[in-house]
Order: C-alpha cells, then sequence, then structure tokens
C-alpha cells in the first residue's frame, strides 16, 4: 500500500492506474477505523483493480461545538487494517492541502439536508459535499462506497453525483453492528461501560419499529410517540435529537406507511451524538 500526502501526487498515481485500464474503486474515510470501513474497503478490493481509501477528519463538516478537535485518530491501527484489507493507495491529506489559504469554494446540494440531521447540524452537509466533490476530483474513482449507517449522507452524495455529472458508479453498503446490534461508529469510541449499555437503545427502537410497524401504517405520529416513549423509559439519560420516519428518497416525512420508508434516528448518549436507520416495508 502507497500512502501519498498531497493532492497531485494522488491524482497522478490514480491516473497512471487508469492509463493502465484498471478501473479504481474508492472509499472516503474519517479514520479511526473499524470493521464498517473495512466492509466497504472489502467490496471496493472485490470489484475494482485497484482501491484507493482516503483518511481526512473533515473541519467543515464539524460544528463549533462539535467533537472535531477530540476526533479519534488513529493512525498506526488503520494503516495495519488498510493493508490486511487489499488497499493499494491511501490519501492522507493535511488540512492545509485540501483547503489552501483563502480557499472559498463550496458545493452544496439544496433540499435533502433541511431534513434528519441537517436540522441539527446546519452547513454539516455542505462539508461533506464539498470535500467529496474535491476527493472525487482527485481520485477520479469508477466506484465509490459509502454506509447505509449514514444514509442522509449517501442520498446527498447521490444527489451530487446525479446533478454534477461525476459519472461514477455510488454504492450504499449495508449498516455492520456489534453482536448485540451497536451499529459501528468511530464515536462509539467515547461511550464508557455504562453508556455503551445505553446506546443499545437505538437498535431496540428500530427493531420494535420493525416488529409493529405494521399496526401503524395509518397512523405513523402515533408510531413516532410510542418509539420516543419506549428511548426515554429505556435510555431515560439518553436525550433525542430525532426519530422519524422519511421517504426514503425525498426524505420528506411521512404520515402513512405505503412501500417503503426509512426509519432514522438521532440519539444523544451523554454528549456522543450516535445515529442509525432502518428501511420498513409495508
Ligand atoms: P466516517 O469515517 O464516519 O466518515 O465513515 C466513512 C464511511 O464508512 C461512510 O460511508 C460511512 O457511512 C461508513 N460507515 C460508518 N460506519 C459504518 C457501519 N457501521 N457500517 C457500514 N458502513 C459504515
Amino acid at each position: 500500500m502507497k500512502t501519498i500526502t498531497t493532492a497531485q501526487e494522488m491524482y497522478l498515481a490514480l491516473q497512471s492506474e487508469r492509463r493502465q485500464g484498471h478501473s479504481v474503486g474508492f472509499v472516503p474515510t474519517m479514520g479511526a477505523l473499524h470493521a464498517g470501513h473495512i466492509s466497504l474497503v472489502e467490496a471496493s478490493v472485490r470489484e475494482n483493480a485497484c482501491t484507493a481509501v482516503s483518511i481526512f477528519v473533515n473541519p467543515t463538516q464539524f460544528g463549533p461545538a462539535e467533537d472535531l478537535s477530540r476526533y479519534p485518530r488513529t493512525l498506526d491501527a488503520d494503516t495495519r487494517m488498510l493493508k490486511n484489507a487489499g488497499c493499494d493507495y491511501l490519501f492522507l491529506p493535511s488540512v492545509e492541502e485540501m483547503y489552501p489559504p483563502g480557499a472559498s469554494s463550496w458545493v452544496s446540494v439544496e433540499g435533502l439536508d433541511q431534513h434528519l440531521c441537517g436540522l441539527s447540524r446546519p452547513g454539516h452537509f455542505r462539508g461533506v459535499t464539498t470535500i467529496v466533490a474535491k476527493l472525487f476530483h482527485i481520485v477520479r474513482p469508477d466506484r465509490a462506497y459509502f454506509g447505509q449507517k449514514d444514509y442522509q449522507q449517501a442520498r446527498i452524495l447521490q444527489k451530487m453525483n446525479r446533478d454534477l455529472d461525476f459519472f461514477i458508479d455510488l454504492k450504499i453498503m449495508p449498516i455492520v453492528r456489534e453482536a448485540d446490534g451497536l451499529a459501528l461508529s468511530s464515536r462509539n469510541r467515547y461511550l464508557d461501560h455504562s453508556q455503551r449499555q445505553q446506546a443499545l437503545v437505538l437498535y431496540r427502537c428500530l427493531e420494535l419499529a420493525r416488529r409493529t410497524a405494521r399496526d401503524y401504517r395509518q397512523n405513523v405520529p402515533g408510531l413516532l410517540s410510542m418509539l420516543r416513549a419506549f428511548v426515554r423509559s429505556e435510555a431515560p439519560q439518553a436525550r433525542i435529537d430525532y426519530i422519524s420516519l422519511v421517504d426514503p428518497e425525498s426524505l420528506e416525512d411521512v404520515d402513512r406507511l405505503q412501500g417503503s420508508a426509512l426509519l432514522a434516528l438521532a440519539v444523544f448518549i451523554g454528549n456522543t451524538r450516535l445515529i442509525d436507520n432502518t428501511l420498513l416495508e409495508a
């Protein structure tokens, strides 16, 4: 695996791969890698002649009160995991490399950010789409891999891909979970023992929704208030940011369950904001 820190060198390395007729798969990450990230890398290795992964803790997607400075950084372990998974290129740019002084260009996908996480994290998705557009320009992948765990992010990036003609085959891969159901996340490292137990409430809430959704097909507000009451009783110290049932394409709230809908939630366990989601079928 080759580690590269400048955009120019990364661009040239991948250009040389493409010129040899090699397909390029790409997995953007913020590091602190876990089996969820590695599942994306493995999919890329299976489907492409060469795989590039970026690790960049992107400051423009963090709000002023968020965890940028304490975001976990575990580069040695990340590098080992990527080598074992068969990654060919690790792109590891500095903040100055990605945002040269005076950089003032943004990519924003309007509309889809007015729902779910976009409401409590203003500016977050503009940071995501800007950095991913830049990484796409540098790497020029044939395929790029994202996790359903960040469903709204993946939807917004799919729209950016269409709207701005990147012509990348964008794949959304299943959520990888711990044995007890907790979705893997770099932020799980923040949880102490008792918070780790409380964090299970997200998965249990999704399971409860899957079991009961049929009974609430005509009464989505009833379903959501039942789920909120469940979270409050199971994890009294947790703080619900949102529990919503939305159209999987438009991300707009639905009031009846017809076809498929996305149940998504964000819950603070202590200071740690965790998200999870599942698709429900009527
Ligand atoms: P991050 O490093 O948090 O920016 O995540 C990088 C990519 O890994 C994103 O596409 C995430 O959706 C994906 N990802 C994060 N957690 C998981 C998980 N538990 N299962 C599958 N993919 C994940």
